[in-house]
């Protein structure tokens, strides 16, 4: 459920961009007179500048990867709409926008604003299947919204109507973050070590007892490498 600012505030850029997906980002900002340079290394992520009749977001040069560099003016917009007439100075901007992640109040209303503009949750559910996702679709939805696997899956498990997945990111071995539409699964039953060790497991199978504090019998589990050591787990099952 969106705050009653920052749908105001996507309001605000439906009324001048529509609900297009992809969204037009550079439509956006330009609507917004808001100039975007991204050829400068920084050391932060990405600023906002809003200042003198300027309005400036910066994107930092050395991030190459298109859907962060998106989600980073998504997120400095959302600063600009909703908290302007100030410098903002962001980093370590995460599309990880579930509850689980701690982030300034600000910072999180940036990310969920960014998060709502480049995967609108009325678009979002018109491709969600009725039963568990997997990532078959979630590579769907990424691919619709021009969003990163990592950010599709997040919005899909979270806007799930199957309530039963849990998707899990670690780092190596270790969790970061989780993200599930149950209301019933606490920071204490998702392991912080992951229980399967994953540069060596199958991408897709249905396992028995390495999940035990989560489901009953059988968990069908993903995985998926966005980069690097990083692991996304995607489970579905019976929840206990
Ligand atoms: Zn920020």
């Amino acid at each position: 459920m969106l705050s009653k600012n920052i749908a105001q505030a996507i309001e605000i850029v439906a009324s001048f961009s529509g609900n297009r997906v992809p969204v037009d980002l550079m439509l956006i900002c330009k609507e917004l007179d808001i100039k975007v340079i991204d050829d400068k290394q920084l050391d932060k992520d990405g600023y906002l500048i809003c200042r003198n009749g300027k309005k400036i977001i910066f994107v930092n040069s050395l991030i190459r990867n298109r859907h962060r560099r998106n989600f980073i003016i998504a997120h400095e917009l959302g600063h600009f709409l909703l908290h302007r007439d100030q410098l903002y100075s962001c980093d370590a901007i995460s599309e990880s926008t579930t509850q689980f992640v701690n982030n300034a109040l600000q910072e999180k209303e940036a990310n969920a604003f960014a998060s709502e503009l480049l995967v609108p949750h009325d678009e979002l559910i018109k491709h969600l299947p009725i039963g568990p996702i997997d990532f078959s679709t979630v590579f769907k939805i990424a691919e619709a919204f021009d969003v990163s696997v990592t950010h599709a899956a997040m919005q899909a498990v979270q806007a799930s109507n199957a309530e039963s997945e849990i998707l899990i990111c670690y780092d190596k071995q270790r969790r970061k973050w989780y993200a599930t539409a149950d209301r019933y699964v606490f920071s204490s039953m998702v392991p912080f070590q992951c229980p399967v060790y994953l540069p060596s497991a199958e991408p897709q199978m249905d396992i028995t007892g390495a999940w035990n504090k989560l489901y009953h019998g059988t968990v069908h589990q993903e995985i998926f490498c966005p980069y690097g050591n990083q692991y996304l787990v995607l489970l579905s099952g019976n929840r206990l």
